[in-house]
């Protein structure tokens, strides 16, 4: 089967997905070229990205979690916040893998076979790993990206902030249908909250978000669902649904098309 497909966004910037449904966005400059995301980790990337582009590719992880980071070990080197490194290095152990991708496999009806996912779930070993910071930014040559911290998903979680061309990669932070905050290694929903509202801040700055799953693009209007749903839980958060699925368990606050998963000792 084929493990990509890929969505032409512009002349320098495309959409890859994995067939485990997780997004990344190459975006070319004149000098340069980042991959915002790896992907699960399937074989293959590095040679179907430099289809795309001849420039010198660079990965920016948006987050360590194992759809966002397993095909780092392809590039020469990776870029992510160190406060999610020990999440990288849990997603990244074969183990743990194979439990999450062997589960995903079923929810996107993959015809992987136990030992082809067992395979899969093995990664080479990480390259060199570069710390970035907020509000860094990334020349690429006519073509320049800013990082903003957006802790919630993830303590180290953040978006890029594709300057010139007006577009938000939002990965994990804002997607349609829903956002969790309910892991061991998330920030609070008060924190959460806070990066939500730090990007309305930033609104006149772009005009198009782009996530890290199910539909895109999104519009800026998700910003305003975000801080809301979060405002609600925080106002009566007892009030949530109890939820329990594969990746977790907690309270769940639906509003309209969104959603947040979340704990009640993490407010
Ligand atoms: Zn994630």
């Amino acid at each position: 089967m084929e493990f990509y497909s890929t969505v032409q966004i512009d002349a320098h910037t495309w959409m890859i997905k994995d067939c485990f449904q997780s997004y990344m966005y190459l975006l070319e400059g004149d000098t340069q070229a980042v991959l915002i995301d790896s992907g699960i980790g399937l074989p293959g990337l590095r040679e179907y990205v430099g289809r795309l582009t001849q420039k010198p590719v660079i990965v920016i992880n948006t987050h360590g979690h194992l759809d966002h980071v397993g095909g780092n070990c392809q590039f020469e080197k990776y870029y992510m916040m160190q406060t999610d490194h020990e999440i990288l290095q849990e997603h990244t152990d074969p183990v743990f893998r194979k439990h999450l991708m062997e589960g995903f496999a079923q929810e996107f009806q993959l015809p992987f076979k136990k030992e082809e996912l067992e395979e899969l779930a093995k990664l080479g070993d990480m390259p060199f790993f570069f710390q970035i910071m907020d509000g860094q930014v990334f020349d690429l040559g006519s073509r320049t990206l800013e990082v903003i911290a957006t802790p919630g998903h993830t303590i180290g979680s953040v978006c890029i902030l594709d300057r010139e061309r007006r577009n938000l990669f939002s990965a994990d932070t804002v997607c349609d249908q829903g956002i969790l905050l309910f892991f061991t290694h998330s920030a609070s929903v008060r924190e959460y909250l806070k990066s939500i509202r730090s990007l309305q801040e930033r609104r006149t700055r772009f005009e198009r978000i782009w996530p890290g799953h199910h539909s895109l693009p999104l519009g800026l209007d998700y910003l305003e669902m975000y801080e809301e749903c979060a405002e609600q839980i925080l106002t009566r958060p007892e009030r949530g649904e109890d939820i329990c699925s594969n990746l977790g368990e907690g309270k769940l606050w639906r509003m309209g098309r969104v959603s947040i998963t979340y704990q009640l000792q993490n407010l």
